[in-house]
């Protein structure tokens, strides 16, 4: 039986003093979920994060990571560093990150194998935009993302988490319904299971793209959505902690 795991993702959001109240929040109405609970936060604020989340249930992460160990790399962020913070996850290939600064699924792959060697739990988006799913390519989009991961991954698939986000979805207010994201974590499921049967029954599919309140039960009731990772809504403790109360 895989735990449900609600993962927030505050992008380039929040301050030191907004993030305060956001976080102890949190911490405060964590102990009535069920869930898993993670905010992965802007790599400034890991420090705030940890110092506000230690102890609690809530793990925190980052938005991203270098493939690299170290050295003239300007601007990036190594996974040793998120170590330090005692980061559980790190996510990976977000599509903002794979649009707006061009990853491919081969980076993405290798910032996987980075982060799983730092014992970091990657949670590896991936999923299709509006034109993909127009021309009928969902499938073949997400199995190519897919392939150069399971590839970099090999004995340690159990260790990863994935996300579907597809990116028509991703902070427009369009949600997928209930079951076009499952026949689509369905089909990552069964792609996971060709390289590995039993790791694929234990890694966590999450779901993202502008769940909400009123949508997550919906999602989460569904046998292969096993969270979500929240964007927008996790934001706003009431919200993020109302969609963890729905799983
Ligand atoms: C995301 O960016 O990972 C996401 C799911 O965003 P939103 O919930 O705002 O659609």
């Amino acid at each position: 039986m895989r735990a449900t795991l609600i993962a927030g993702n505050w992008k380039m959001n929040g301050s030191l003093a907004s993030n305060a109240g956001l976080l102890d929040d949190v911490r405060a109405g964590s102990g009535a979920s069920r869930a898993q609970l993670a905010v992965c936060v802007p790599a400034p604020y890991l420090a705030q994060a940890q110092a506000a989340l230690t102890g609690s249930a809530v793990a925190w992460g980052a938005q991203d990571l270098s493939v690299h160990d170290s050295g003239a790399y300007t601007g990036e962020v190594s996974a040793a560093m998120l170590g330090d913070f005692d980061c559980t996850y790190v996510i990976v290939g977000h599509s903002e990150r794979r649009s707006y600064h061009g990853e491919s699924d081969e980076l993405v792959a290798q910032k996987t194998a980075r982060a799983l060697a730092a014992r970091l739990v990657p949670i590896v988006c991936v999923g299709e935009t509006l034109a993909e799913r127009e021309q009928g390519a969902t499938e073949a989009v997400v199995v190519r993302q897919l392939k150069p991961v399971l590839d970099a991954v090999g004995s340690d698939l159990a260790k990863i988490v994935v996300a579907y986000e597809p990116v028509w979805a991703i902070g427009t207010g369009k949600t997928a319904t209930p079951e076009m994201a499952q026949q689509v974590h369905e089909l990552i499921r069964a792609t996971l299971a060709q390289r590995d049967a039993a790791a694929a029954q234990q890694v966590q599919i999450l779901y993202g793209g502008s769940m909400k309140p009123d949508n997550a039960k919906d999602l989460l009731a569904m046998p292969d959505i096993d969270g979500g990772l929240i964007g927008g809504a996790s934001l706003k403790a009431a919200d993020f902690l109302a969609i963890a109360h729905a799983a």
